[in-house]
């Protein structure tokens, strides 16, 4: 199977799961998980009509914005964010998926540059409840939402969520379907959120049912990662 082919094999899968789990068609985006993968087999996938690129590490992320700079693409950052990195996620990303604290929020809002629209931003929620997870706890996520939102050179636009790992489908929508509450709850309380990235290449089908709009897929499309 080549890139193209299983990207095409994906959007099938995506849009199978929207009409089985009764969701708008089209309403659920795939960002192609690109960390680790080399240029060519990010143009492999831009050939085949991939947009949305999902990248973890800043510097190697930074290389192939620079060399992929005629494509019209949207580069999502989905990796820990050191404060001392905050000023080029601010310069090079249309999405940033892993905000958990206050103080990260207000860099990027004051580091995005006033000629670039605002930062697209989801809170990274630790749903798990694990104690080595990255992601604000839920009983704290609503003071946090309530904090970020008048920050203008952001946009809030919802949540994102890594879960324990489970093979079991019934188990990753239970979890996936408790980040779609608390999006709920956000909203209940005048947030106007649109997006729940939540989805992996094993867990995506799962997700979409408890109504993901991004899922971000690696191996699935680019096979296994170097390590
Ligand atoms: C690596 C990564 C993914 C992709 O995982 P796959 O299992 O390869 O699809 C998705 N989201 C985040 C935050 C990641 O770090």
């Amino acid at each position: 199977m080549t890139i193209a082919d299983n990207i095409r094999q994906i959007l099938q899968d995506i849009r199978q799961a929207e009409t089985q789990f009764d969701r708008a068609q089209n309403s659920v985006r795939l960002i192609a998980v690109s960390k680790t993968q080399p240029v060519e087999k990010l143009k492999e996938a831009i050939q085949a009509g991939q947009k949305d690129f999902g990248e973890n590490y800043l510097q190697e992320a930074l290389g192939k914005i620079s060399e992929l700079r005629r494509y019209p693409l949207e580069w999502h950052f989905i990796g820990a964010i050191q404060a001392n990195k905050t000023r080029e996620i601010a310069e090079n990303f249309n999405w940033v998926h892993s905000v958990s604290r206050f103080q990260i929020a207000e860099r990027l809002h004051r580091q995005r540059p006033g000629d670039l629209p605002p930062l697209n931003i989801c809170l990274q929620v630790n749903i798990s409840e694990e104690e080595s997870k990255s992601g604000v706890n839920l009983a704290e996520l609503l003071a946090l939402a309530l904090a970020i939102q008048p920050l203008g050179r952001l946009r809030l636009r919802g949540l994102m969520a890594i879960p324990a790992p489970s093979k079991n489908f019934d188990e990753q929508r239970t979890v996936y379907e408790k980040l779609a509450q608390a999006q709920q709850l956000l909203i209940s309380k005048g947030l106007s959120l649109d997006t729940l990235s939540m989805g992996m290449t094993d867990d995506k089908m799962a997700a979409i049912a408890a109504g993901s709009t991004m899922v971000r897929v690696g191996t699935g499309i680019f096979g296994s990662r170097q390590a």
